[in-house]
């Protein structure tokens, strides 16, 4: 029977034409890896426009990265005649800051806002601290960062918050301080994004009435890796007469350790009037084989939502199994059979080498440099972290907006141009004395010998802002303009060890304006700047060629590729040391482990090291539980085949000692032991440091909480 909108819906299964076509009322699609979830989500757009059920501006869909956003939109302009650009397609923190740019008003922020990434947020509260003189020994400013993110993303700012312990107490100070150093400063950081956007429609009824109205259709990808704050967020723009379509897989859950929660699934379902969320259980992504170690490996976790997944695309070949003596070895034997692969036709962007930890990527990369294979990094914060192209980034958001105090501080004496600590610290007094942004502080003169300096700095701040308004600069001139009239290309001239390569990185930052495309021509520098901020961890250094993926298994949600690598199989390493401790983490594990299987299409590949360099040194890791857990009728070893773990055990002393670390004195306490905390509850010991006595720090995994290094000066722990 011919359908209408035939070639839209054409190739789906019963069930996910089902899903596609659901009435117009909310929806949970609870489904396995690569059962369809986000080309149904996509089609179900294209559906709801074709159909005339609503117009692009009705819809609100939510992805978790930015290149599956792109994906997305790509997907959808082949499938439906819209300006899909225009649509409201993004990630959380894109969707947060396009609503905050066009009502940043109502948000109390500068049309120019900057976002803080997460290194920027560091540093500002390194900054912070030191204006206080808080102790970054006893308050080290990444748990500080930790403390202030983990309360936004629970929607709680620093006044509802209390506490018994002076240290938490202290904490809520800085919180509360932070805070208003952004808003003096007109910076956001990504939670506040969010935040900040709920805020606003929580407290403003015309508004949220006006995006009730508009947004009629909200369609959210990898739900189960929303936090409670997104699902908020998502609730209150769905309103009463919104629907929500949302698609998942509690299996893949991952980021427990950000705040998400599963939980929202059944929130979902009750705050929406959900009776059955729709299955999907047919895979067509991987080969037989594949899924089925996939499905093997996740049954031995406890109060799954349950789902069947079945294929009938054949057995295909058996995993591969590869234990090498060495990561040098292991990184070795990747590259041959890469190479292989490449020889009997495989294209390179197909393969995907995934690993737990960024750090693991060193050997790889050093492994695939010398053997000329092309590869690139996902995820890493690659080219936009790098310095150069900070420093650019920092003058060019200076031209838009010179109370940025993060930039100013960046570059102010990079190049070197003789305003040293003590000019700095006189402005930041300043500053602080009068409530200004430290360019105020500088515009007034500043202060003692480097008086003239500062007013050379601001002159040339000035003539940027000047040249690009008088001469209606393109993008890319103006990035351009800045990187030569600050000095940075003249200083990378002169640099004869990476000048070369920086200055490259700098001409790909040129390149990077001239084929950026501003929504609005008028605003395109701070665009182009939160562009920047946003896509931070996922840009590309080298388009275009065809090359090996790399990234951590965090990072390769959602794609898939013919042939996958996941190296490191190691206790410790993958189940990460982290989360060995509880069975919670470690079922977190090994959900990242279903995630790096089922990304695989046709071939994967499983490998480990019997020793490996870890923190400095040498350690001989037991191979990973999690290869025990898969049926080994699914395997081909193409090592020789190991002895069981058990007798391993007996052998592989090393790794069964207790870690000789500066641990030695735990102030009464062990690694692994079980504490309980008045405010944060139940955790586990996971490291410490400290000189001994009383000046003990340990890092303590809570269930609720996530990772807090506390002092034991202050912190109240009793044995759980
Ligand atoms: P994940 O949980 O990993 O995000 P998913 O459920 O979102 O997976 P998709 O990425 O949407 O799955 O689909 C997996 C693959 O299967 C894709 O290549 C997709 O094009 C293909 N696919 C999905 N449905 C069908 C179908 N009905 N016929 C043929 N191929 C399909
Ligand atoms: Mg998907």
């Amino acid at each position: 029977v011919a359908q209408p909108h035939g070639s839209l819906l054409a190739g789906l299964n019963n069930e996910q034409l089902s899903a596609v076509t659901w009435p117009n009322k909310s929806a949970l699609v609870l489904a396995g890896a690569g059962s369809g979830k986000t080309r149904v989500l996509t089609t179900r757009i294209a559906w709801l426009l074709t159909t005339g059920q609503t117009n692009p501006a009705g819809v609100l869909g939510v992805t978790f990265t930015n290149k599956a956003a792109r994906e997305m939109q790509t997907r959808l302009a082949a499938m439906v005649p819209v300006n899909v650009r225009a649509m409201w397609i993004g990630t959380f923190h894109g969707l947060c800051n396009r609503f905050l740019r066009l009502h940043h008003r109502d948000a109390g922020l500068p049309n120019t806002f900057q976002i803080l990434d997460s290194a920027d947020q560091l540093s500002a509260i390194k900054r912070l601290m030191k204006s206080l003189d808080v102790s970054d020994e006893r308050f080290p400013p990444k748990a500080v960062q930790g403390f202030i993110n983990g309360n936004k993303e629970n929607g709680q700012r620093a006044d509802v918050l209390s506490a018994g312990d002076p240290y938490t107490r202290k904490l809520i100070e800085l919180y509360a301080a932070y805070d208003a150093q952004c808003r003096r400063e007109g910076v956001v950081d990504f939670a506040e994004l969010l935040l900040r956007s709920y805020e606003v429609l929580s407290a403003n009824q015309p508004l949220r009435a006006h995006y009730q109205a508009r947004f009629t259709h909200i369609l959210v990808d990898e739900f189960q890796d929303t936090n409670r704050l997104q699902y908020a967020w998502l609730k209150l723009l769905a309103g009463d007469i919104g629907s929500v379509f949302a698609v998942g897989d509690d299996d893949q859950s991952i980021y427990a350790f950000r705040g998400a929660e599963v939980g929202n699934m059944r929130s979902l379902l009750t705050d929406f009037a959900i009776a059955e969320p729709i299955r999907l259980e047919q895979n067509y992504r991987s080969a037989g084989n594949i899924l089925a170690a996939a499905n093997a490996l996740i049954e031995h976790n406890d109060g799954r939502l349950g789902k069947k997944l079945w294929t009938d695309a054949g057995d295909g070949e058996p995993i591969r199994l590869f234990e090498a003596h060495s990561d040098v070895e292991e990184a070795a034997f990747i590259v041959d059979e890469v190479k292989a692969l490449e020889r009997e036709g495989w294209r390179l962007s197909d393969i995907a080498l995934l690993y737990r930890s960024n750090a693991q990527s060193r050997v790889l990369e050093h492994a695939l440099v010398n053997a000329k294979l092309p590869y690139r990094i996902y995820g890493g914060l690659r080219f936009f972290e790098r310095q150069e192209v900070k420093h650019a980034l920092a003058y060019l958001r200076l031209i838009a907006n010179p109370d940025d105090d993060n930039a100013l501080l960046r570059v102010i004496n990079v190049p070197a141009r003789g305003i040293g600590a003590r000019t700095v610290e006189n402005l930041l007094a300043i500053g602080r004395e009068q409530g200004v942004s430290l360019w105020q502080a500088a515009c007034s003169g500043g202060a003692g010998r480097a008086a003239g300096k500062l007013a050379d700095f601001v002159a040339l701040i000035e003539s940027l802002r000047a040249k690009r308004d008088d001469a209606l600069l393109t993008l890319a001139e103006t990035v351009s303009l800045a990187i030569e009239h600050s000095g940075l290309k003249a200083m990378y001239e002169a640099d004869k060890k990476d000048g070369e390569e920086r200055l490259a990185n700098l001409d790909e930052l040129v390149n990077a304006a001239a084929s950026y495309m501003p929504d609005e021509p008028a605003n395109a520098l701070v665009e182009f700047l939160t562009a920047a901020a946003l896509e931070a961890g996922e840009h590309q250094a080298e388009a275009g060629e065809d090359a090996l993926q790399l990234m951590t298994v965090h990072a390769a949600k959602g794609l898939e590729f013919s042939a996958v690598f996941v190296s490191g199989l190691e206790e410790g390493l993958f189940p990460h040391e982290n989360s060995m401790a509880e069975r919670k983490g470690l079922e977190e594990e090994r959900r990242l482990m279903y995630v790096a299987i089922t990304r695989a299409r046709r071939r994967l590949y499983l490998s480990c090291a019997q020793s490996r360099m870890l923190h400095g040194r040498s350690s001989y890791p037991l191979r990973s539980r999690f290869l025990e857990e898969l049926p080994e009728a699914l395997l081909k070893f193409l090592s020789a085949k190991p002895a069981p773990r058990a007798e391993r055990a007996a052998w592989a002393q090393p790794a069964a000692t207790p870690r000789p670390t500066r641990s030695a004195n735990l102030g009464g306490w062990r690694i692994g032991q079980s504490v309980e905390h008045a405010k944060f509850g139940l955790g586990v010991v996971i490291d410490a440091e400290g000189a001994g006595g009383d000046d003990v720090r340990l890092a303590i995994n809570f269930a609720e909480h996530g990772i807090k290094w506390l002092d034991l000066r202050y912190a109240k722990l009793n044995p759980a």
